[in-house]
């Protein structure tokens, strides 16, 4: 089980820390993917966009190779129960450890006028959303290693307390360490809303991409033989083994080495091979976004399959809790 907030389009980060592993995931394992709407509100309480982001992440997600078929791709909106199970689970959860998460620290610096109860008991209704399906694996990205910490804590208070119901949630990347893509300013990951530049979109156009690429930010060159690289050079690198033939980047490697890089050659190596894997995913998805009926029926599809799902479990968790009075 995973989600993906409609804040925005979808990116490179959104790419390969969470989309690429739905896309593993789906013939071996029973999936619900969702897209957070409800999540969306803690921080763009402002709903006009959000329409037109829930169907582009959507499509998005399918031209990626998502097949609603063999998956439950739904909105977290559409499934009521996960509300219930948040009310139940918001009595386990603690304001101190709450307080203390760093992705509500750094939202709190970002919006000081809007620091409203449902961003501090985000990974309250994180831990709902998972475990509404009792689901063990979570396709996640780097950043989300601690929310799925608390979610193992609320999980084992919820058991300690009421009986064994869930199983313990983990962040999960086929045995590999979790994605970071980087932003290409040297400055934390690509994401949806912070530097624009500096991230590179599933809907940008090639001349958008190479601009960007182009743009990102370097050093000086290396002037000594083997000398470390820096942040920036790092992440070009690091962006180079995810695009690009590895005997290309083992070339530019040994360049680096000795002292023969060009990163104007490297961009624009990067550049084409990026280009040439988004395009595609471009074309898909707005041809998908053309059929509005197509789009409704997944939704609706999706959230039939994620509502059985969770009356399941929703009946166990009333049954644990002893909540049936008659
Ligand atoms: P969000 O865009 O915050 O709703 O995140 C959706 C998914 O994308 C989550 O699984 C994140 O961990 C993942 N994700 C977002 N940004 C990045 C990034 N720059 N690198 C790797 N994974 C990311």
């Amino acid at each position: 089980m995973s989600g993906i907030r409609p804040t925005g389009f979808l990116h490179l980060g959104n790419y390969f820390g969470a989309v690429k592993n739905y896309v593993r995931m789906q013939d071996e394992y029973d999936c619900f993917f969702m897209v957070a709407d409800l999540h969306s509100l803690t921080t763009h309480p402002d709903t006009r966009e959000l329409k037109q982001h829930v169907r582009r992440v959507l499509a998005e997600n399918i031209a990626c190779g998502l097949d609603p078929e063999k998956v439950a791709l739904y909105c977290q909106s559409h499934v009521h129960e996960t509300g219930e199970l948040y009310l139940y689970l918001n009595m386990l959860a603690y304001k101190g450890e709450l307080e203390k998460t760093p992705t509500f620290k750094e939202k709190v610096r970002l919006q000081p006028d809007n620091v409203n109860a449902g961003l501090l008991t985000y990974p309250v209704l994180q831990t709902a959303d998972i475990i509404i399906h009792r689901a063990k694996l979570v396709p996640v990205g780097k950043d989300q290693e601690q929310h799925l910490e608390m979610a193992r804590n609320f999980v084992n208070r919820f058991n300690h307390r009421y009986g064994e119901v869930f199983p313990e949630p983990f962040a999960f990347n086929f045995g590999e360490t979790l994605a970071k893509v980087p932003s290409l300013d040297g400055s934390g990951k690509m994401s949806k809303s912070e530097n624009q530049m500096a991230t590179v979109y599933l809907s940008d156009d090639d001349d958008r991409i190479r601009k960007k690429i182009m743009g990102a930010t370097t050093d000086q060159g290396p002037t000594k033989l083997n000398s470390p690289k820096s942040v920036y050079i790092e992440n070009l690198f690091l962006l180079m083994r995810l695009f690009s033939d590895p005997t290309i980047v083992d070339q530019f490697e040994i360049e680096y080495n000795n002292c023969t890089v060009r990163y104007g050659d490297l961009k624009k190596q990067l550049a084409e091979d990026v280009v040439a894997f988004v395009r595609p995913i471009r074309e898909k998805t707005n041809a998908i976004l053309e059929d509005e009926k197509y789009l409704a029926d997944i939704m609706e599809k999706g959230a039939e399959k994620a509502r059985n799902s969770a009356r399941q479990t929703m009946q166990l968790v009333r049954e644990a809790i002893g909540l049936q009075y008659y």
